[in-house]
């Protein structure tokens, strides 16, 4: 089973598609194979209520998709997904390893991210430097958490050519759902695990409730 959480709240659906219809085959495969702009990257860019088609580039490679992971509203269409949790592997491990399912709620995550950049009239691939990490690279990645979201699928690092990591920052934080960002130089870390943000390695402190009744007793008795 695997949660789709789409529009039209959330679905549980079964991993075994009824067969694809030849149409939709033909459209992911052929989004999923031709580079650049191409009529589905075009349509990435263009909000639709059913279907979602994420546009993404990995970055230092010629690797490009303009896929839909999501065809009727309600589920996971998985040719599509495929090709995106392949785009977001970790490529210093063989592919068996680095290969992995990436949280829907995450790819979720970044086709909002796209959508909310249309509307202000950037149609351009989100360009992944980093998805999902094995535990061994994410132990050679420079200032990475040891606990990352990315070795649990659960995290895109990105830029967008043409805008700054500032507004990207802010077009992350402006989705209605949970999920962590974090604004670095080069680029924007976007997970979905709970809501929180920090700048580059200085964390932002969570609140603390226990902390604050020790402190308000402090008050008191003094
Ligand atoms: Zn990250």
């Amino acid at each position: 089973m695997v949660r789709c959480e789409c529009g039209y709240g959330i679905i549980w659906v079964m991993r075994t598609q009824p067969l694809m219809r030849r149409r939709d085959f033909l459209f992911a495969f052929t989004a999923a194979t031709v580079a650049g702009i191409s009529p589905a990257a075009v349509r990435a860019a263009v909000p639709s209520s059913t279907q979602r088609v994420l546009w993404l580039r990995r970055a230092g490679t010629s690797d490009e998709i303009a896929v839909p992971f999501c065809i009727d509203g309600r589920t996971v269409y998985y040719p599509g997904y495929n090709a995106i949790c392949w785009l977001m592997r970790d490529r210093h491990v063989a592919a068996a390893e680095g290969y992995v399912r990436i949280d829907i709620v995450e790819i979720e995550a970044l086709w909002e991210v796209q959508q909310a950049l249309a509307l202000q009239g950037v149609r351009r691939p989100l360009i992944i430097t980093s998805g999902f990490r094995s535990v061994q690279t994410n132990l050679a990645t420079e200032n990475a958490a040891r606990n990352s979201m990315h070795c649990y699928g659960k995290a895109a690092d990105m830029y967008v050519d043409g805008i700054s990591t500032r507004d990207l920052f802010d077009a992350c934080w402006s989705r209605a759902v949970s999920g962590g960002i974090g604004y670095y130089d080069s680029h924007v870390h976007l997970d979905s695990a709970s809501r929180r943000w920090w700048v580059g390695d200085l964390a932002v402190p969570v609140f603390d409730p226990a902390l604050a009744n020790i402190r308000g007793d402090s008050v008191v008795n003094a």
